[in-house]
């Protein structure tokens, strides 16, 4: 592949020189660096690049240009390029309008000028950008292949495991897709045996399941100790941010996962209200981000579920999905919450094929030009009805209230509005799930009375619960399953009787000492990604006070 391309745009020689020449100077090796002295003559660089599948990571351009200002270039510039990183260069006094163009064309980052240092005010906005722009940039293919079935919840899983993994395939539907077929043949590999996953070193892995693949693709399935000071679970916001601060501040920390660091935060498109990120920031962003912070610091992470805790003395176990257990002094339970289900006849039977929970990012591209349904009203199902919107015809928000203003926040909402392919049916219901191999059609009540209607995916945000019933007993919980800690472990006032110290527990400590609770799974949580984000934090600050007792 030939090296992705910087862009830099200006009508003023001078600092085009001077732009050009310090990304050479620290981009030249791994990026080309070219240039435009115009924002037309820039777009049609752009167009033929295009023609030529060549990929451009980033274009920087100055705002005051004649003909057309560098706001106006980057608008259109997205048109051809969506996916690079476009940053504006302003004078002091363009501040304002530079800040205005987050929103209108969605710029990624505003620079002032001069930007002497560039060492200091260039490279690590731009390195930054770039590290973004690499996370989701797809090279020509080289990378795993996937033959299924669209509709078998196997195939399904193999998807929904690579892609939150962040390990790129390209799929293929042996039954849409006579490739698939093809390649299968080649390999004399029958199609009773998909999913079929092909590597690049030629090798294949016949009815594919998630942890045959993870050790495929190189995640560690196994900590490299028995023993950590704190062992975490859950790698969304709240564990991401105990693992940095845990490891920054000397705790040897183990993250356990089954999926890539993110959590529910990695499912949603874009979240827009996360402190320090005026463009948002994809959820998959944040927990890579976070990941490669907290590993940095030392911590470790492995690809597993939790199943058990043990409690053993002053020692915790946690016993993950293949039987293996690593022990700890602390555990940060941290493993937010489930999709919760849609409990009408025939989901069940239909999840995976046609039905799905937060599985939007995975399954987005095969929905491409067909008819989408999405069940639920708060923001969740907003986010995922936007993202669905660039790639699907239609995109119906199927809500039982009487409109999404109580339930949406206002951005959402506006957005929605302003999106054409978006419809919002209110006062509706589903009733039913139909269909033998694959969901085809949705019996709804809606403000007409009943109707069955031809439906091939239903995407469906109703709300999420706990999935904690693989907890010891001694793991205190409310009536819906959410943790108990701190305060909320006494009832009129008295702490349990299972609770035997002579100090109270802190503040994110559940029943057990040394066991803490952060995040969506627990009880009275605000949901959101910087109150996990917070309390995983504190958590540590607790974490160190009860080891200091040792
Ligand atoms: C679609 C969507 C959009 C959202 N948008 C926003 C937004 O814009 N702004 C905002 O502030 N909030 C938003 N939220 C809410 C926000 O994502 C959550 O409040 C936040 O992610 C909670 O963080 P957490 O770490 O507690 O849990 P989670 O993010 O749920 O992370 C928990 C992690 O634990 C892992 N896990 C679960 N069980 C186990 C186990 N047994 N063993 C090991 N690991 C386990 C899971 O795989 C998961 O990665 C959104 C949520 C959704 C679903």
């Amino acid at each position: 592949m030939t090296r992705p391309i910087l862009l830099a745009v200006d009508d003023d020689v001078s600092v085009l020189e001077a732009v050009v020449q310090d990304l050479r100077r620290q981009y030249g090796e791994v990026y080309r660096v070219i240039r435009a002295a115009g924002g037309q003559a820039a777009l049609d660089t752009l167009t033929q690049l295009k023609m030529r599948q060549e990929a451009v990571s980033l274009m920087i351009s100055d705002q005051r240009m004649p003909g057309m200002t560098g706001v106006e270039f980057l608008q259109r510039a997205r048109e051809i390029y969506p996916d690079a990183r476009r940053v504006l260069l302003t004078a002091y006094a363009d501040t304002e309008a530079a800040i205005r163009a987050i929103n209108s064309a969605r710029i990624h980052y505003y620079l002032n000028k001069p930007w002497d240092p560039p060492e200091e005010k260039l490279y690590p906005v731009i390195g930054d950008l770039l590290d973004d722009w690499k996370a989701g940039f797809r090279p020509p293919f080289e990378g795993l292949r996937v033959i299924g079935h669209r509709w078998s919840l196997k195939d399904h899983r193999v998807r929904i495991f690579l892609s939150s993994n962040h390990v790129p395939y390209r799929w293929f539907d042996v039954a849409a897709n006579p490739e698939g077929l093809q390649m299968l043949n080649e390999r004399q590999i029958g199609a009773d045996q998909v999913p079929v996953v092909l590597f690049p070193d030629g090798t294949a892995l016949t009815n594919a399941e998630p942890d045959a693949l993870a050790t495929r693709v190189g995640l560690r399935i196994q900590a490299t100790q028995e023993f950590y000071d704190m062992v975490v679970v859950g790698a969304g916001p709240a564990g991401l941010a105990a693992a940095v601060y845990g490891a920054s501040e000397g705790l040897h920390t183990l993250v356990i996962e089954p999926v890539a660091p993110g959590g529910q935060a990695g499912s949603s498109s874009r979240i827009e209200n996360y402190l320090g990120f005026p463009a948002g920031v994809t959820g998959a962003d944040l927990g890579r981000r976070a990941h490669t912070q907290a590993s940095r610091f030392g911590a470790e992470f492995v690809t597993q579920r939790a199943t058990g805790l043990r409690i053993d003395g002053q020692y915790r176990f946690i016993q993950v999905a293949d039987g293996r257990e690593v022990s700890s002094h602390v555990v940060l339970l941290a493993p937010g919450v489930q999709y919760r289900k849609l409990g009408v006849p025939g989901a069940e039977r239909l999840t995976g094929r046609g039905i799905y929970y937060g599985a939007a990012l995975a399954e987005a591209a095969s929905c491409a030009d067909e008819e989408v349904y999405i069940v639920g009203g708060a923001n969740s199902a907003g986010q995922v009805a936007l993202h669905f919107a660039k790639y699907a015809c239609k995109v119906t928000i199927l809500v039982r209230g009487e409109g999404l203003s109580e339930t949406m926040s206002k951005y959402l909402i506006d957005e929605i509005a302003h999106t054409s392919n978006i419809v919002v049916e209110a006062c509706t219901e589903v009733l039913e799930a139909i269909g033998e191999e694959r969901l085809e059609c949705l019996r709804l009540s809606g403000p007409a009375g009943e109707v069955v209607i031809p439906a091939s995916s239903l995407f469906v945000f109703i709300g999420a619960a706990p999935g904690t019933e693989w907890l010891p007993e001694c793991i205190l919980r409310d009536e819906k399953g959410f943790l108990l800690a701190g305060p909320d472990l006494r009832s009129r006032g008295e702490l349990p009787e299972i609770w035997r110290e002579q100090r109270d527990p802190f503040l994110l400590e559940s029943s057990v000492p040394g066991v803490f609770v952060a995040g969506d799974v627990r009880h009275g949580s605000v949901k959101r990604v910087a109150s996990a984000v917070g309390e995983g934090s504190i958590a540590v600050q607790f974490a160190h006070q009860y080891l200091a007792g040792f």
